[in-house]
């Protein structure tokens, strides 16, 4: 992931290409960022804790109203126009084509009986796409917002979520959480997100960037979230609730102490038996993870990341060689607080925690035990974390 142009230059890019698409410039400009997780994984669809970072890479919708009754998107990303006539964007199955996501919003929002005006939407992004930075969450909250704003609407970011998440489940088939949503809605500066998705509560916990800085790395192989294996972990999830139901009257993950697993458990199918320890023990990290960052103990976050990452490898079994290759070169590499899978895993990012003073060194080491280990190239990106959804100036409408 290329160090992204600033705002200016990006706006200034996006409306050239929005006025060259539709022959006027916009009128607004809206933008979401994608995330980190710094812990807290495969734990949101149980109702379970989360711990969030968005970073400073967003997704940018510039948008202008239009007198008929449809919507155009052009995608910088695909460099792919598409259009759909109000008040008939039905979910539907979903094709794999990024117009998926597109209907979703449209029809989330028509369901919310929201009044939308036709108009012209361009999207650019410097999220990169399927590679566990969430992408699909800031671009779903960016078009929201437009649609939203240009027809006359004010969502609360937790309903723009909410109205997102419906959007990717019913459209995309990624039976998601809510925690990409509200990390792109809700999201501060110098913050993590510590959300509790049973609760869809929220906190925002101060992340001190002068004593720890987030780098991204991209392991530069890919596997999109939609396929199977993403929703075969939900299901496994659900069958082991099902069985704990059924066979202890346990309700709910986060009923289980971490040290009654062994009695919960006794006599579960060995494969739901590993999906529920993670997934308890992950809560418990992601509970002690927020006690270590209000004292300001990065050292101690950085440490149950990678136990995280241990968990994710060998419980939840959603690692792969390469991001194992990158979680190991990393903690060989100077500064290294902690480093573990980011998102949902089968490919995609890490994201390491790095003493700030140590970001280059870390990055050079870390190239470089990635490429003998793989014979691969990383591609590593420090991040600053940065504040949830909002809108934008644009440049100037007769530009
Ligand atoms: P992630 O969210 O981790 O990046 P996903 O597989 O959940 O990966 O979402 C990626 C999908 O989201 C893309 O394949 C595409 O359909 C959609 N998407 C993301 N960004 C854009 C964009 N800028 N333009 C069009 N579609 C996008
Ligand atoms: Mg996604």
């Amino acid at each position: 992931m290329a160090e992204s142009l600033n705002l200016r230059q990006r706006l200034e890019h996006a409306g050239l290409a929005f006025q060259q698409q539709y022959g006027r410039p916009p009128t607004r400009a809206f933008r979401a960022p994608g995330r980190v997780n710094l812990i807290g994984e495969h734990t949101d669809y149980s109702g379970g804790l989360v711990l969030p970072l968005a970073i400073d890479r967003d997704v940018l919708a510039l948008v202008a109203p239009a007198p008929a009754r449809r919507v155009r998107i052009f995608s910088l990303a695909f460099d792919e126009a598409r259009e759909f006539a109000l008040g008939a964007a039905e979910a539907g199955a979903p094709s794999g084509h990024w117009s998926d996501y597109v209907r979703g919003v449209l029809s989330a929002l028509e369901q919310q009986g929201l009044d939308l005006v036709g108009c012209d939407l361009l999207v650019e992004s410097a999220v990169p796409i399927g590679s566990g930075l969430s992408s699909s969450a800031a671009f779903t909250v960016a078009l929201a917002q437009a649609l939203a704003s240009v027809a006359g609407h004010a969502l609360q970011p937790v309903d723009l979520a909410l109205l997102c998440q419906a959007a990717e489940q019913r459209a995309a088939g990624v039976e998601c959480g809510i925690m990409d949503q509200f990390a792109a809605t809700l999201s501060r500066r110098g913050c993590a997100l510590f959300i509790d998705c049973a609760q869809a509560s929220y906190q925002h916990l101060p992340f001190d960037e002068r004593r720890a800085r987030v780098v991204v790395a991209d392991s530069a192989t890919r596997r999109a979230l939609a396929e199977a294996d993403y929703n075969t972990r939900r299901r496994e999830v659900e069958h082991a609730l099902d069985w704990l139901r059924r066979e202890r009257g346990i309700d709910s993950l986060r009923a289980i102490e971490p040290g009654d697993l062994d009695e919960a458990l006794e006599g579960m199918p060995e494969l739901l038996d590993r999906r529920v320890r993670h997934v308890v023990e992950e809560n418990r990290r992601v509970a002690a993870s927020v006690a270590a960052l209000q004292r300001g103990e990065v050292e101690t976050l950085g440490l149950l990341m990678l136990t995280s990452h241990a968990s994710l490898r060998s419980l939840f079994e959603v690692s792969t060689p390469e991001l194992n290759a990158l979680v190991e070169a990393a903690v060989e590499a100077p500064g290294c607080l902690g480093a573990k899978l980011s998102g949902a895993g089968f490919g995609g990012s890490t994201v390491n925690l790095v003493r700030p003073e140590q970001v280059e060194r870390f990055c050079q080491a870390l190239a470089h035990g990635y490429r003998q280990r793989t014979g691969l190239e990383a591609s590593l990106s420090p991040c600053w974390s940065a504040d949830g959804a909002s809108e934008i100036a644009v440049l100037s409408a007769e530009c």
